[in-house]
């Protein structure tokens, strides 16, 4: 069996109707390109930067930052790289941060609203980002978004990014700009939404967190954390249908990306792209391999109306048995 995935390395991810789905890695240190190599990835689909800013008590510099960006981009070879801005909140308190006292830190200062509120740090990283991609494609993707305000001032904030740097004739590249959907309103204003950016990517961790109302990290409620409850299941297909109309790509970075039994229904609710540990490349590749897309969007309307988690998970079972 291991052999037989293995073969899947070199093959492309097409459903049997012809949909061409991309396979992204998620890093948190572009070291973890190279070793990921053997599990023939098409890009990064999540770069998760907080590696650069934590343990320490001062935020790394533009340099430092461009070069750590520089070289994943290097690593990948023309391949893309989703880059996601610094995402950290009062949970993770970085010395150089003034954080408020907050009762909810996961409701708080967090993601893009801590860039907003610290415009130093996020212009800094913009302009290494902006740097880093005159050597190869990066998509520059904001966190913790609710409003199209927010997605309009972050969107400037890159311009004028873009725009300091022309001004000192630095080299630079263009790139990409899009959001996590993480948040139940950025779900459900994905239509509005998706004419401000270029790209979605789903992160379903905090979604189900949000939307269930439970703490990801809580041992206590763990057993009503489920990214396959159907509430969640409806918000991620609202993201893709919007995407589609607006004629922007959305995958999907939080762990059900990596789940080969939630693949059918993420296929079939137009999701293009999928990005996870690398170590389940093989395995979603199969799956989305022995399905149709026609198939999986009837698939995917018909779960989104169940009643819970089990019943999609018996649903999700039999649809792939019947297919080998
Ligand atoms: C997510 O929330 O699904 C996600 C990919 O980001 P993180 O797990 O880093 O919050
Ligand atoms: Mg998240």
């Amino acid at each position: 069996r291991a052999r037989r995935l293995a073969a899947l390395r070199d093959l492309p991810a097409v459903t049997r109707d012809g949909r061409r789905i991309e396979l992204a890695i998620n890093i948190g240190r572009p070291e973890e390109i190279g070793a990921a190599e053997a599990y023939g990835p098409e890009g990064v689909g999540l770069f998760r930067t907080e590696f650069l800013f934590l343990d320490r008590s001062r935020p790394p510099g533009e340099e430092e930052q461009r070069q750590a960006y520089a070289a994943a981009v290097r690593a990948l070879r023309g391949r893309r790289l989703v880059l996601r801005t610094l995402d950290v909140g009062a949970d993770k308190r970085l010395p150089f941060i003034d954080w408020p006292e907050e009762m909810n830190p996961a409701l708080g200062l967090r993601g893009a609203r801590l860039g907003l509120a610290r415009p130093d740090l996020l212009r800094t990283q913009l302009r290494a980002v902006l740097r880093a991609a005159a050597e190869g494609p990066i998509s520059v993707m904001f966190p913790m978004v609710t409003t199209r305000e927010e997605v309009r001032r972050l969107r400037q904030a890159v311009e004028e990014a873009a725009a300091s740097l022309d001004r000192e004739g630095i080299p630079r590249g263009r790139v990409e700009v899009g959001i996590m959907v993480e948040t139940p309103a950025a779900a459900l204003a994905a239509r509005a939404l998706a004419r401000e950016v270029d790209f979605f990517s789903v992160g379903t961790n905090d979604l189900t967190q949000y939307t269930l109302a439970v703490d990801r990290t809580s041992q206590e409620v763990a057993a009503l954390y489920d990214a396959l409850h159907p509430a969640v299941l409806r918000l991620i297909l609202e993201v893709g249908r919007a995407a589609e109309e607006a004629g922007i790509w959305a995958g999907v970075c939080g762990e059900l990306g990596g789940e080969p039994l939630a693949t059918p229904f993420l296929v079939g609710a137009g999701i293009t792209e999928l990005s996870m540990h690398p170590r389940a490349l093989w395995e979603v590749k199969q799956v989305v391999r022995g399905i149709r897309y026609d198939e999986a969007r009837q698939l995917a309307e018909e779960l989104v109306a169940l009643a819970t988690g089990e019943e999609v998970r018996r649903r999700l079972r039999g649809f792939l048995e019947e297919r080998g």
